[in-house]
């Protein structure tokens, strides 16, 4: 293992790359791993057996791949919860509203803080851990840092999260005062916060946990790993991502060249990124064939999780992502996003609304042609149902913001007259 920096390609060693974890250029570090030594016939028969782990860290859905995520980290260090092991759903209903052939739906949402933030935090905390840190912080909108305040609570460390003052759901961050971490909110933008920490953490002392830090990504490689197990290692045509800093995107490109380089799959499968209209960046750089991103000074979603103008891991979500797997962009507004929720929710499997940004996000690209509608594909979703009640109530409740697919309440009296009655009419 060893870094690289994605601008000036200077290469590190593993105890030269220090926290936050910027190149001296100012560039993002990135993990290379060597896997030429790893047979992969015994590596997979090894990741089966661990499928029947109940009590080791080896049952996590994340260190179940530790060869291709962290292969140096001493197991005392490990901090571990469990995450991923998250269920990959199938859904004609969902197929039809996307209109293609198949879809799953891979609920990240499952995980012990309701988000797919843990798959990458379980190892940029055990590293942090394994370097002597104590202290560990992030900037967020709700889900990096209800994930970060969990795992420094688990380990008996301390965390320190900069919370921007507009654009966050409450339940977020309620989740994150509950676990304990320190909340020092600021006015201004996630921007800014990252600004603030890529200088100042290391002399204050903080381990960043951030997407800036390149564990997370690592740890993020596992979710498109456990897809891949879960399908037989078959994937299928297309494979849909919400983008907000663009750190999920990158681990997923990440993740499909280990399995190709390594002859766990034979296919790469077309990758989708789907952004939000009021936050899209990284959609416009590309639908414009621009060389460099230019950020949104004022982003504007009603998909708090995707309110990032200036995504840190741009470069690597192209390099790893978007050019390996001849992937594409999109960008949807936030009323397609909401009603591709109310349909996640009334599936049974539900998420919060940046997650859903990926089924609309399909449902768009299939509309217009550019997905088959003979494909097969699965959507990561992001986060979890009670993520964001706020948006619930808004969708389904309030007149001035209800969406096409809302539920309701019906007030009736408790005799037998009315609830058959009403029974007649609701199926
Ligand atoms: C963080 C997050 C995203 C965006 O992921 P990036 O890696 O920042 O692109 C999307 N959805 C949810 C629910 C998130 O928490
Ligand atoms: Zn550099």
């Amino acid at each position: 293992m060893r870094f690289q920096c994605i601008d000036c390609q200077a290469e590190l060693s593993i105890d030269e790359a220090r926290n936050p974890y910027i190149c001296s250029c100012g560039g993002l570090l990135d993990i290379v791993q060597d896997f030429r030594s790893v047979d992969t016939e015994r590596l997979k028969r090894e990741f089966d057996n661990r499928l029947s782990e109940r009590l080791s860290p080896y049952a996590s859905g994340v260190w179940r791949y530790k060869e291709l995520i962290h292969p140096l980290l001493p197991d005392a260090f490990m901090t571990t919860k469990y995450e991923g092991n998250t269920g990959l759903y199938s859904s004609g209903v969902l197929a039809s509203y996307a209109g293609v052939r198949s879809l799953m739906l891979k609920a990240q949402s499952e995980n012990p803080s309701g988000s797919f933030k843990d798959n990458g935090m379980t190892v940029a905390v055990s590293h942090g851990r394994s370097v002597g840190y104590t202290r560990f912080t992030c900037t967020s909108t709700g889900n990096t840092s209800s994930s970060l305040a969990m795992y420094a609570a688990l380990s008996g460390c301390s965390s320190y999260v900069f919370l921007p003052d507009r654009g966050i759901s409450m339940n977020k961050v309620l989740q994150t005062l509950a676990y304990g971490a320190h909340l020092i909110s600021f006015p201004g933008t996630y921007d800014d916060g990252i600004r603030f920490s890529k200088m100042y953490s290391e002399a204050l002392g903080l381990y960043v946990c951030n997407s800036v830090n390149p564990f997370r990504i690592e740890g993020q490689k596992s979710i498109l790993y456990e897809i891949a197990h879960q399908l037989r290692w078959q994937l299928p045509d297309w494979i849909v991502v919400p983008g907000g800093a663009l750190s999920n995107a990158t681990a997923l490109g990440k993740g499909l060249k280990d399995l190709y380089e390594l002859g766990f799959i034979h296919k790469l499968p077309n990758v989708a990124i789907v952004q939000a209209d009021g936050a899209s960046p990284f959609h416009a750089m590309v639908e414009g064939g621009l060389s460099e991103l230019k950020p949104e000074p004022n982003p504007a979603t009603r998909a708090s999780a995707l309110n990032i103008g200036n995504p840190p891991s741009w470069k690597k979500a192209l390099q790893y992502t978007l050019k390996p797997t001849q992937g594409i962009t999109v960008s949807v507004t936030d009323e397609e996003i909401m009603d591709a929720k109310a349909q996640v929710d009334r599936s049974g499997i539900g998420c919060e609304p940046a997650s859903a940004a990926s089924v609309a996000g399909l449902r768009k690209l299939a509309g217009q042609g550019v997905i088959d509608k003979d494909s097969t594909a699965v959507c990561i979703l992001t986060g979890h149902i009670l993520k964001d009640t706020d948006s619930i109530r808004e969708y389904h409740l309030e007149e001035e913001t209800k969406g096409r697919f809302p539920n309701s309440f019906h007030y009736s009296k408790l005799d037998e007259a009315s609830i058959t009655r009403f029974l007649q009419t609701a199926r």
